[in-house]
């Protein structure tokens, strides 16, 4: 099954002389459970394409199914609940909430969304994520490395069939780039989660299951790794 399809999506901003197209007729198709990594330089369009994606922002053209649903047919508001429930983002910055702990942090998109806690699911992604003796701590007690896993709890908290992450190691060095990223294809592997990871750093995308290459909005290559 195609959790994710897209087709003939387009998005320009600015008018006239100023008009620039960020994405350009792109189409593809993510199965569930694939770990898909798009790379490219900056300004060809990948920011805008993983915000088409999750519903944040509107095409020029062209439509994108999560689930089979053509999401933005939806109406505004189906579109949030949709976006809160199915899509989890995680991004460069960690956004965190100084005032509440890792683990009031991690439940805030359940509190949000008026759902109770699976105790069981996030004592899990507790433990995956090597939080556990941490999950009482605030933001600003925990390593960058730390806060970052804080933040892919939140993302997975409402067991998202699709997972948006934006450079989501681009403010850790290496080390903990990878670490970080072993733990977040290992949480989604084990829920059956789609990935769609932007990176920059191909230590990073070479550990996705494929690779999409953006060069001036359009995809310049589409190869499985390995
Ligand atoms: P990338 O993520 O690959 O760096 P972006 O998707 O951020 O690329 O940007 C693609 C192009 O769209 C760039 O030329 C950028 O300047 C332009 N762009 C992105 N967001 C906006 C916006 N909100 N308004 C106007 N132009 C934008
Ligand atoms: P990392 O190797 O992930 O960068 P650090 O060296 O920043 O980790 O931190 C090591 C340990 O110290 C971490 O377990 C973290 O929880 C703790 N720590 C870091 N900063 C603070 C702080 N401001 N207050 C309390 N504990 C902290």
């Amino acid at each position: 099954m195609d959790v994710l399809k897209i087709e003939n999506l387009s998005k320009k901003y600015g008018k006239g002389q100023n008009e620039v197209t960020a994405v350009d007729d792109i189409s593809f198709s993510v199965k569930k459970g694939e770990f898909v990594a798009i790379v490219g330089p900056s300004g060809s369009g990948k920011s805008t394409l993983l915000h088409l994606m999750g519903g944040v922002d509107k095409p020029t053209a062209g439509k994108v199914y999560i689930d089979g649903m053509d999401i933005y047919a939806l109406k505004e508001k189906d579109l949030s609940i949709l976006r809160r429930r199915k899509v989890g983002f995680v991004f460069q910055a960690y956004n965190l909430i100084p005032v509440l702990s890792a683990e009031e942090n991690i439940l805030m998109p359940l509190l949000l969304d008026n759902r109770k806690e699976d105790k069981q699911y996030i004592n899990e992604l507790l433990t995956i994520l090597d939080l556990k003796d941490r999950k009482g701590h605030l933001p600003s007690e925990l390593s960058g490395g730390q806060q970052q896993r804080v933040s892919i709890g939140r993302a997975l908290a409402n067991k998202p069939s699709i997972i948006l992450a934006d450079e989501p190691t681009g403010n850790l060095d290496t080390k903990n780039s990878r670490e970080v990223l072993e733990l977040l294809k290992y949480s989604a592997k084990r829920y059956n989660q789609t990935l769609v990871l932007i990176s920059h750093d191909m230590n990073i995308a070479g550990m996705a299951d494929r690779v999409i290459s953006i060069v001036d909005g359009r995809i310049s290559s589409d190869e499985a790794v390995r």
